[in-house]
């Protein structure tokens, strides 16, 4: 619980707007060079990243202002799998968040994580008719879980939201997705005896409206750092009910640490785009 309390101010200090723009705001294309992700998904940037094509059937793209669509391949690849599938089976209308600027790195707000091109948003509401520009650059997003954050909002809940969930957690280029405690609940109460997907879906504070769906490292991407597999087992039980707990007493907010040092090719791609700072 500790540790939990512990990134929950991580969460919250990464939520609150930032002071300046990151130096990474600044580099407005991808840096050439064969795909790339480099570092974690916490600490990294990319090369060679590619947009994700605005103009989709399958999908629209939300806060294109914010040039957040970029991504290595695999991430486009799965981004256009996945939405094809839910096109096919009549989910509604996909609508894309934030995946990485063109060469990654830290966002001014929201996430710590999102900087090397292997992670994306998707919300979780399914319109049946597709957004207006307008909507689309101040979208509304619609919280699923109740107030006290024990629940799901019944009547803003739709079968479909769990179809996609379990579709991009079965897709193989998937090791994790972040959901809400609340909405993981739901999942593990309605799956049934098909359960080995659930493995990949984790609680994780916010995420009361969309899922953020991380890729493993591309295939030969030497560069790119891995993360240790979820535990084992399907992840309804204690661990998620731990969510749910009152934090223990004594177990405060603790002290901010400064975020690690770059990558040394992040560092030097940045010193060479952007220049000292
Ligand atoms: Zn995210």
């Amino acid at each position: 619980m500790r540790i939990k309390i512990f990134l929950a101010a991580l969460a919250l200090a990464a939520s609150l707007p930032a002071l300046a723009s990151t130096p990474w705001q600044r580099i407005a294309q991808p840096i050439p060079g064969a795909p790339q992700a480099v570092g974690s998904y916490a600490n990294g940037c990319q090369i060679g990243a590619q947009p994700l094509p605005l103009d989709s059937a399958n999908y629209q793209v939300m806060r294109t202002d914010q040039r957040r669509f970029y991504g290595q391949p695999d991430l486009l690849t799965f981004i256009k799998r996945l939405t094809a599938e839910a096109h096919v089976q009549g989910l509604g209308n996909v609508l894309i968040g934030d995946m990485a600027m063109p060469a990654g790195g830290r966002f001014s707000s929201g996430h710590a994580s999102h900087q090397s091109g292997l992670d994306v948003d998707i919300w979780l509401q399914l319109p049946r008719s597709r957004w207006t520009e307008q909507q689309l650059l101040t979208p509304q997003p619609i919280d699923l879980v109740s107030r006290d954050g024990k629940s799901i909002v019944k009547s803003q809940w739709q079968p479909q939201i769990e179809t996609l969930i379990k579709m991009a957690a079965q897709d193989n280029d998937v090791v994790r997705i972040f959901i809400n405690p609340a909405i993981k609940q739901q999942l593990c109460l309605d799956a049934g005896s098909d359960r080995e997907w659930l493995h990949k879906v984790r609680p994780w504070f916010g995420h009361r409206a969309h899922m953020h769906v991380r890729l493993r490292c591309p295939v030969g991407d030497h560069n790119c750092e891995s993360q240790a597999p979820p535990p084992p087992g399907d992840g309804c039980g204690a661990e998620l009910q731990s969510w749910f707990l009152p934090p223990k007493p004594g177990s405060g907010i603790e002290k901010k640490s400064s975020p690690p040092p770059l990558p040394a090719l992040c560092q030097s791609l940045l010193d060479h785009h952007v220049g000292a700072l």
